[in-house]
C-alpha cells in the first residue's frame, strides 16, 4: 500500500490575544505609521472600540482586520462603559481613536478607569502622538514639558487658563485649529510674555511645516494672514529668565488680572504664575488699587 500524505494540520487560524483592554494608536494621518503590533492586535481583536466607524474602517482595511466596531464616545451611557468592560473579562477590546493616541484629547479615560477598577487588565499599545511628534521636531526644550490640550474657547477663561501656565518650568504643549490660532498666539504672547515658539501644521502629512519664531511676531502673522488648514499643535518654550525678570512683568501680569477677578484672587494667581510670595503680590495688588 502506497504511503498516504500527512494530513496537513487544522486550521488554528492566528492565536487568540488574552481578554482584555487594549489601547491601541494609530496613525494621525499618515497610515504608514501604524505600527506593526498595532496592526496584529486590530487583527486578532473580539471587538474595537471607536470614535467614528467610517474613520476606522479605512484603519482596519489597512490592518486587515474583519473585527467587527462598536462606536464608543465621551458621551457614551454608562452602560456602554458596563457593558465593554464585562466583555473585556473573557475577549480582547481594542479601543482606537480617530487620531493617534485614544485618551489624548480623545475618548476612553471613563473606560479604562471602569476596566481597572474590574480588574481588567488595561495593556498600551503605543504609537503616534501628535503632541510628543510636535515636540520631538520643535528644537524647544524636551527635558521637561506639559501638555495643555485645547485651551478654553472663551476670552476670559483662556487667559485664566494661560495664566496658571506662566511657572510651569517647561516647553508648554497646546491642541489648536486654524480659524483660533490668531486669537490664541494673541493670548499666549500677552499671557506669558514674547516666548520663543513654534507652530507644528499637518504632521505626518504631505503638508506638514514648522514655523519657529517669537510669540508676537508668530502672532502678528498669524493676525495677517488667512487662518491656516489643517490641524495644528503650539509650543511654547519655557520662560527665559531674563524675560521672566524683565522689569513691570509682576506688575503687567497683576493689572491684567484685576481687570477680571477680585485683588485677592488675581494676587493668588499671580504670585503662582510667578512663583512668588502671595503676601507680596497682594501687597502690591493693595497699592495699584490706591493708584486707580
Ligand atoms: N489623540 C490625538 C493624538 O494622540 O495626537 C489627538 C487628538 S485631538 C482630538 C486632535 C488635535 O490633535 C488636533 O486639533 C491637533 O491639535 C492635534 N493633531 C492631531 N493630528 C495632528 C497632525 N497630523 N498635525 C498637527 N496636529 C495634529
Amino acid at each position: 500500500m502506497a504511503a498516504q500524505a500527512p494530513a496537513p494540520p487544522p486550521e488554528t487560524g492566528p492565536e487568540r490575544l488574552p481578554p482584555g483592554l487594549y489601547i491601541v494608536a494609530g496613525p494621525i494621518g499618515n497610515l504608514a505609521d501604524l505600527t506593526l503590533r498595532a496592526a496584529d492586535v486590530l487583527r486578532r481583536a473580539d471587538l474595537v472600540a471607536c470614535e467614528d466607524t467610517r474613520v476606522t474602517a479605512k484603519l482596519l482595511r489597512a490592518a486587515r482586520s474583519r473585527a467587527p466596531m462598536q462606536a464608543y464616545h465621551d458621551h457614551s451611557p454608562a452602560a456602554l462603559t458596563a457593558a465593554l468592560v464585562a466583555r473585556a473579562h473573557t475577549e480582547a477590546i481594542a479601543l482606537v481613536s480617530d487620531s493617534g493616541t485614544p485618551l489624548i484629547s480623545d475618548p476612553g479615560f471613563e473606560l479604562v478607569r471602569a476596566a481597572r477598577a474590574a480588574g481588567v487588565p488595561v495593556t498600551p499599545i503605543p504609537g503616534p502622538n501628535a503632541a510628543i511628534a510636535a515636540l520631538s521636531a520643535s528644537g524647544l526644550a524636551t527635558d521637561r514639558f506639559f501638555f495643555a490640550g485645547f485651551l478654553p474657547a472663551r476670552e476670559a477663561a483662556r487667559a485664566d487658563a494661560i495664566l496658571a501656565l506662566r511657572g510651569v518650568p517647561g516647553t508648554l504643549i497646546f491642541h489648536e485649529s486654524g480659524p483660533r490660532l490668531a486669537a490664541t498666539l494673541a493670548a499666549l504672547a500677552h499671557g506669558l510674555g514674547d516666548r520663543e515658539a513654534v507652530i507644528a501644521r499637518e504632521l505626518t502629512k504631505r503638508h506638514e511645516t514648522f514655523r519657529h519664531g517669537r510669540l508676537a511676531a508668530l502672532a502678528a502673522e498669524a493676525a495677517q494672514d488667512a487662518p491656516p488648514r489643517g490641524e495644528i499643535v503650539v509650543l511654547v518654550g519655557p520662560a527665559e529668565r531674563a524675560s521672566s525678570e524683565a522689569p513691570g512683568a509682576v506688575e503687567a501680569a497683576l493689572a491684567e488680572a484685576m481687570a477680571r477677578m477680585p485683588a485677592g484672587k488675581a494676587a493668588a494667581s499671580v504670585a503662582a504664575a510667578f512663583g512668588l510670595p502671595r503676601a507680596d503680590v497682594y501687597a502690591l495688588a493693595l497699592k495699584a488699587q490706591t493708584r486707580r
